[in-house]
């Protein structure tokens, strides 16, 4: 087959490049890193249980998988973020998807790179001569990764979303008629296929040498949706491991992380374990307190709203102490954090978090008020995340790891550390 021929006759950079202190040593090799969005490691163990991922199976016989953890708060522009650049929150300025900003006093998403204060990995390796391509499932997540890099030059990278695939252009993506390239129409964002473009289009990049460093981007529409065992969640993680197969085959080295895991958040009659922090408050404390829900993005028809973690902005003059230890004893609610001690703890910028910040156990959500959050879009019971219970994430990698990154795995590696685990942890 035709298919590994325009890798064999590529040759790539090993250029070394420095981001953030950290240092990254590309392979003579592809370099294909998948964030699948809200990937448990249960996904993987169920799907790989039942042979539906052959091609990972085997591929974790020969390389690596372990467990890493996420950036707190537990969501995707967080920890898209932080992959990106190799670095925690408090660096990236990332801490949600959603904020209120100080500067303004206005309630808005964190998915612009204006937001981002620290240089991507994909730029310096553009710049150390890899051909960088960067695809993600969900639109507001393009412009964040595509930080830094010149796309409207030759060889300055690529980089376009499934969700807006036709409207992708050299001039401000790098690539012309993406469709064309897939050989599929852009698909529904609500549906399997928002993923499966993704890393379809990542194998189209590569086999046409049109990059080879490329950062896969998936959204989490399925396992919000689908609990692991799921028939559509099978058959969704066995469509995944033919692409996974795909990259295999052309040479690459494939490394998957997960921006965050996914449970239930509903109680044995499937009603959603929810508390509405900000009436209850106002309700307790007198008015002018915020809750602000940093799972909050244009996709609402995955969560309504409603994670695991809320930021808490208090009103002027209130006890926080007193507040926080009010908000401790309610049910559901696991951990209460003064700004500075999140600020430490969760390595979060302190300046874009709450007074508070809180989070709850793991089949429970906190929300802002009862008409904030629309549960009607939720069919079949609350999936989601934010908090703790889905820091926890697979990293599974090709290559089996040299001794500096075997001991480094056996510590606290993070999903963050995926690149570097991918470029520099392989054993030669
Ligand atoms: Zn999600």
């Amino acid at each position: 087959m035709s298919s590994s021929s325009t890798a064999d006759h590529a040759s790539y950079s090993t250029t070394a490049f420095t981001v953030s202190g950290r240092t990254y040593q590309p392979p003579a090799a592809p370099v294909v890193v998948i964030c699948i969005d809200g990937c448990g490691s249960e996904y993987l163990d169920v799907s790989m249980a039942r042979g539906r991922m052959p091609r990972l199976t085997e591929m974790v016989a020969q390389g690596y998988l372990g467990l890493v953890r996420a950036a707190v708060p537990t969501f995707t522009n967080v920890n898209n973020a932080a992959i990106a650049t190799g670095v925690p929150p408090n660096q990236t300025g990332i801490s949600g998807n959603f904020f209120l900003n100080p500067e303004t006093g206005e309630e808005v998403m964190m998915n612009s790179k204006e937001f981002l204060r620290t240089d991507t990995i994909f730029a310096a390796a553009a710049t150390a001569g890899r051909k960088v391509g960067i695809v993600t499932a969900k639109e507001k997540l393009r412009d964040l990764l595509a930080a830094g890099l010149d796309l409207a030059t030759p060889d300055g990278g690529i980089a376009f979303s499934s969700e807006k695939a036709d409207k992708a252009q050299f001039a401000t993506h790098g690539i012309d008629d993406v469709e064309a390239l897939v050989g599929e129409p852009t698909p529904e964002i609500y549906s399997a296929d928002a993923s499966l473009f993704a890393l379809r289009a990542g194998v189209a990049l590569l086999e046409q040498g049109l990059a080879d460093f490329l950062y896969l981007s998936l959204t989490d529409y399925m396992q919000h949706k689908f609990a692991p065992e799921a028939a559509e969640s099978l058959d969704f993680y066995a469509a995944m491991d033919r692409e996974i197969g795909r990259f295999l085959d052309l040479g690459a080295c494939v490394a998957a992380t997960a921006d965050h895991g996914m449970n239930a958040k509903c109680n044995a009659a499937g009603e959603v374990n929810v508390l509405y922090l900000e009436t209850e408050l106002c309700e307790q404390f007198g008015p002018g307190h915020r809750v602000i829900c940093p799972i909050t993005d244009p996709y609402v028809v995955h969560h309504g709203a409603l994670g695991s973690l809320v930021m808490v902005h208090l009103a002027e003059g209130s006890d926080r102490e007193k507040i926080a230890r009010w908000i401790l004893s309610q049910t559901g609610i696991t951990e209460v954090y003064d700004r500075e001690i999140a600020a430490e703890k969760c390595e979060l910028p302190a300046d874009r978090i709450g007074d508070l910040v809180v989070l709850s156990g793991r089949d429970f959500v906190i929300g802002r008020t009862c008409e904030d959050h629309d549960l009607s879009q939720l069919t079949g019971g609350l999936r989601s995340h934010g908090g703790r219970y889905e820091e926890m994430v697979p990293l599974v990698l090709s290559e089996s790891l040299n001794k500096e990154y075997a001991a480094l795995a056996a510590g606290d590696p993070r999903n963050f550390d995926i690149f570097q685990f991918t470029c520099n942890g392989a054993h030669k």
